[in-house]
Parts: C-alpha cells; sequence; structure tokens
C-alpha cells in the first residue's frame, strides 16, 4: 500500500514516515499544500494522511480540490486541537476521516487501515433542493435541468446553502464558511453575493429573514 503523508512539521513527517515503513507501507512525503496536490493526483496512492495547516495551500483546500477533480483517494486529515476549524469542516470539505493533534500513533494506524479497508469513497450525493441540483463531483448547478454558471464564490455560497437548505443560516456563518477568513471581507459581501445568486436561481428561493440570515427554500 502506497501512501502520501502531506505535514509541514519535518519531525512528525518523518516520525510517521518511518513508523508506517515499519507496519509495511511505502510512504512518500510531501511539506506544501501545492506539493501535497500534485503528488496526489498523480501518485497513484492508497491512502493520503493530509495535515490541515500547510504552507502554500491548506489541507481543506487540497481535500476540496482533488475531490473536484475527481480523486477519490481516501483522505485522513490531521489537525491541532486548538485550530480555528473543526471536525465537521474537515469531512465537509471531502475527507473521509479526521484526526486531532496530538494523536496516539496506535489510533492513526487503527483509523488507516479501516480506511483502506473501505476504499476510495463513492462521489458525493447531489445536493437537491426544489428544482436546483448542485453536484460536488462535477461542481455542476442546474436548475430546471438548465445549466446555471455561477462564480466560486456563488457556487461555494449556493453550496453552503443548500447543505443547510430549509434552515435559517447567519451571515456569520457564510462569511465563515464561504470567505477565507485570512482575507479582509467587505461588510457587505454576504448581502452583494446573496443578490449575485438571486439573479441566478430565482429571486424567491432564497429568503431573506431579517436579523436573523437567510434561508434556501426547499
Ligand atoms: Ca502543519
Amino acid at each position: 500500500m502506497r501512501l502520501l503523508v502531506v505535514e509541514d512539521e519535518a519531525r512528525l513527517a518523518t516520525a510517521l514516515q518511518r513508523g508506517l515503513q515499519a507496519e509495511g507501507f511505502v510512504v512518500d512525503l510531501a511539506g506544501t499544500g501545492p506539493e501535497g496536490l500534485d503528488l496526489a493526483r498523480h501518485g497513484g496512492y492508497d491512502a493520503m494522511i493530509l495535515d490541515v495547516m500547510l504552507p502554500g495551500l491548506s489541507g481543506y483546500r487540497v481535500v476540496r480540490q482533488l475531490r473536484a477533480e475527481r480523486h477519490w483517494l481516501p483522505v485522513l486529515m490531521l489537525s491541532a486541537k486548538d485550530g480555528e476549524y473543526d471536525q465537521a469542516d474537515g469531512l465537509d470539505c471531502g475527507a473521509d476521516d479526521y484526526l486531532t493533534k496530538p494523536f496516539s500513533y496506535v489510533v492513526l494506524l487503527a483509523r488507516l487501515r479501516a480506511l483502506l479497508r473501505r476504499g476510495a469513497p463513492r462521489r458525493p450525493a447531489v445536493l437537491v433542493a426544489g428544482d436546483l441540483s448542485l453536484d460536488p463531483a462535477r461542481r455542476r448547478v442546474t436548475r430546471g435541468g438548465a445549466e446555471v454558471e455561477l462564480t466560486a464564490r456563488e457556487y461555494a455560497l449556493l453550496e453552503y446553502l443548500l447543505r443547510r437548505a430549509g434552515e435559517v443560516v447567519s451571515k456569520t456563518e457564510l462569511l465563515d464558511h464561504v470567505w477565507d477568513a485570512s482575507v479582509q471581507t467587505a461588510p457587505n459581501a454576504v448581502e452583494v453575493y446573496v443578490g449575485y445568486l438571486r439573479r441566478k436561481i430565482g429571486r424567491d428561493r432564497l429568503e431573506t429573514i431579517r436579523g436573523a440570515g437567510y434561508r434556501l427554500m426547499t
């Protein structure tokens, strides 16, 4: 079994490599997000162990990109306990399992074996609300069967709202999940993009709940 370990902390990466090699795995290391993404695309791995906080590209972005390109290798994500992200984010973006640092090596090995037994995941289900549908594997959105062209941000916003269809989603949640926390975002960004999205999916599909947020109609 070939594994790819993407981890920028050199000591942890080397320790993982040695430990996993001792278990009989073939292990390649990558130290940055872009390098990990590139190897994962072309390397023919059976699974990937992926840190969240990486130079160049976060682990979330790496796995999101891989899934968008229809690479389904099993991904076990690693993250610091006090990180700004949580388990739900990791699984949301297409990872298969998630381990919080510091972790026990025995637990890591058990999770990894379980992942390898399950094999590559099936492609994610298409999200549907009324006549709207979004296929995360193809990054394709249709309305009444006709394709809807969305920008990357509009797509991310719609995907999040579809995953929460019928619920009221606050502006803060949308900012946290759809916008990059490390980049300064205009205070009215959510309103602006909700406006763009409404033009494309139909004004009545996305309800404003005054003082609370937005609700995508199911
Ligand atoms: Ca790291």
